[in-house]
């Protein structure tokens, strides 16, 4: 009798599975929203239609001096732009917060000093959080310092950099930080960043505000802030920069 009850209740739930399987396909299909249109690049270097270009080659004129004491001093030519030793860090005029980025850089091919001292720059997204730019390449320095490091925050998954004078990528995908309105934080900032087609922070979660000397801190900022790129006195380049704003 047992046996017979479960044998009815097993056949019971059999036959609903069928039922569900075997019903109007069109009960799980999802027509809205639809997702809009955007044009992608003839190549992952191009930006998407609704992609904001910062840089394509030609002049400085999305840049400041990150101090806002004037115009961007840093060298371009051959499509690419260099930093000027001393010059100063450059920012983008217009802000930023949760965003797609796209940024081309290279460490010089002629490779001098070691550690942090060779190829240094770094790419500050809100003026605040510095995904490391250095010559990687057989340049051992701190982990949490490194190509693809947030530095001294987060060490990459891998080292994926290319030999010194050769053009290398960072796709970004950066989830900004949210402060709460007594100026506290509500959630810590992320970030994705793939070095070279290689994923080296994965949804990472922020810190803080990167430090030099002594721990992150959380300082509350607006919901958008300028894109800072360093001079940290090494002729780093950079080329095809553009963004994406997430909403
Ligand atoms: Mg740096």
């Amino acid at each position: 009798m047992k046996k017979q009850l479960c044998f009815a209740i097993a056949a019971l739930y059999a036959g609903s599975f069928l039922y569900a399987q075997n019903g109007d396909p069109k009960i799980t299909e999802v027509w809205n929203p639809e997702p809009r249109i955007v044009t992608p690049g003839q190549t992952s270097a191009d930006p998407p239609s609704d992609a904001i270009v910062l840089f394509d080659g030609s002049d400085l004129s999305n840049w400041e001096k990150a101090d806002g004491k004037g115009a961007a001093a840093w060298k371009v030519e051959n499509k690419a732009m260099t930093v000027v030793k001393g010059s100063g860090a450059i920012r983008t005029k217009q802000s930023f917060g949760d965003c797609q980025l796209h940024i081309e850089w290279r460490t010089p091919a002629v490779v001098k000093g070691d550690g942090q001292g060779r190829g240094n720059s770094g790419i500050f997204l809100m003026s605040n959080y510095e995904l490391q730019v250095l010559d990687g390449y057989k340049n051992r320095t701190y982990s949490n310092g490194q190509a693809g490091s947030i530095y001294k925050q987060l060490i990459p998954l891998a080292n994926a950099s290319r030999k010194p004078g050769e053009w290398q990528t960072y796709d970004v995908i950066f989830t900004a930080p949210r402060f709460n309105k007594d100026s506290t934080l509500k959630s810590q900032g992320r970030i994705t960043v793939i070095h070279n087609g290689v994923l080296v922070q994965n949804n990472a979660a922020i810190l803080g505000a990167t430090q030099y000397i002594g721990i992150p801190t959380n300082t509350f900022h607006k919901e958008k802030e300028p894109l800072i790129l360093q001079d940290h006195g090494n002729p780093v380049s950079f080329r095809n920069i553009w963004v994406r704003e997430l909403e």
